[in-house]
């Protein structure tokens, strides 16, 4: 058994771009925040972190907008340029597969491969055969330093975890040499993702599914697993805190086995997507990676979009009767814009407010209802959540939200800094 663990750390002489220990994935819907962005980065410096900005689209994403992987690299140049930003940061091709990556290969030196829709697929029986019998030297009680439970491990559990996950990460494979062939081995940073699905991969999954990752010779940054809980769009995380904390702690510790055992990159990191917003885990995935010595990348997303419309709203004037116009379109297409979000949305919409009601409001009580304090007597997580997913509306305003955007561009971007550098950066590294 030990020449086989030779033989990954062999295989992980195939390095890759290095991310650094703490990254953030930023999302810019319409490419227009990238400084604003930048600069909550270069707040976090002054405050002793280095953060790696991501930024980060899919192709989903550029659909809706209409935009390009070309422009996404060109606003991250842009900001990096003019703020002077001195650190590495990367263009995330997020939760691409083999139909969409080629669009962001000369673009994108960040990866984000996507798996999801490929968990469950069977393997082939070779495959499955080979898994079992590379494995099978973890059969009966694995024990994971930190981890306290008894981990049991039998033939059917190996079978069943191959059923579902070894389809998944040879699909990973295909991706990453695809890309590999393409860009070389230091010039991209890979990241795998399973989090799109119903279930959480439970610890010993997530072993098992690294076992999988080391066999296929992928050099992972990152690994984005489901988490138990709901992450819901823009609002809190849903679920058991204390469960949470637990399967946390459990995947930092198979990481950290997992990169000795099977001759992962020592950089290996969890990464949380829909990481926005999700306030009350920060301070315990803060606390847990400073127990650990650990890496972490946060993947938040459409969150700056939402400040756009609140630096929009708190502008007055015509961005604010955007805003207003905004909401007035998604109450009306409610249906169809929350459809795509069912599984990551919770709207009551007894809760919110008419068209009407919100006409006669101020920019700062609409700026209020849609800030993420949840604390504050005018928060609506209704309104904030049907808000989020109506940015199309904004994308068929066309130049015309462009243009508001830059002519607020301080207002519009002191919210942007404000939102990841105090709300976000703050409670993770307090
Ligand atoms: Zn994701």
């Amino acid at each position: 058994m030990r020449t086989r663990i030779k033989i990954y750390s062999h295989i992980y002489t195939i390095t890759s771009m290095k991310l650094g220990k703490y990254s953030f994935g930023i999302g810019d819907r319409f490419a227009m925040q990238g400084e604003a962005q930048l600069r909550a980065m270069l707040l976090a410096k002054e405050y002793g972190i280095e953060i790696c900005p991501v930024w980060n689209k899919s192709n989903r994403e550029h659909k809706f907008i209409g935009s390009t992987p070309a422009i996404t690299r060109k606003a991250a140049d842009q900001a990096v340029a003019t703020l002077g930003w001195k650190g590495s940061y990367f263009v995330d091709a997020d939760h691409i597969n083999l139909t969409n990556v080629d669009a962001f290969l000369p673009y994108s030196n960040f990866f984000t491969i996507d798996v999801a829709d490929f968990i469950g697929q069977p393997p082939s029986d070779e495959s499955l055969t080979s898994f079992v019998e590379r494995n099978k030297k973890f059969l009966g009680n694995l024990q994971i330093p930190g981890i306290a439970d008894e981990l049991m491990v039998t033939h059917e559990l190996l079978e069943n975890v191959g059923q579902k996950f070894l389809g998944a990460i040879h699909n990973a494979g295909k991706i990453y040499r695809h890309i590999l062939a393409q860009k070389g081995a230091d010039a991209f940073a890979a990241e795998i993702s399973m989090d799109e699905v119903r279930d959480a991969q439970t610890p010993i999954e997530l072993f098992f599914i690294l076992s999988m990752i080391a066999s296929e010779g992928i050099p992972a940054s990152t690994i984005a697993p489901k988490f138990t809980g709901r992450f819901n769009k823009g609002v809190d995380y849903v679920g058991d805190l204390q469960l949470f904390e637990k399967e946390f702690e459990q995947d930092l510790m198979v990481i950290d086995y997992a990169v000795k055992i099977f001759g992962l990159p020592n950089t290996l990191k969890l990464s949380v997507h829909s990481g926005s917003d999700k306030f009350s885990i920060y301070p315990v995935m803060g606390r847990l990676i400073k127990k650990h010595n650990a890496g972490i990348h946060v993947k938040t997303a459409g969150t700056t979009w939402l400040e756009e419309t609140i630096g929009l709203s708190m502008a007055e004037g015509e961005g604010l009767a955007l805003v207003k116009r905004i909401y007035a379109g998604a109450l009306n297409h409610f249906d169809e814009l929350t459809a795509p979000y069912a599984t990551v949305i919770d709207i009551d919409k007894q809760a919110l407010p008419t068209a009407e009601t919100v006409n006669h409001w101020t920019g700062q009580q609409l700026a209020n209802a849609l800030r993420h304090i949840p604390d504050h007597r005018e928060y609506n997580p209704n309104m904030r959540q049907l808000v989020h997913v109506a940015f199309k509306l904004a994308a068929k305003e066309g130049q015309k939200y462009l243009d508001l955007l830059a002519a607020n561009k301080d207002i519009v971007g002191s919210q942007v800094t404000e939102n990841i550098f105090d709300r976000h950066i703050k409670r993770l590294f307090s």
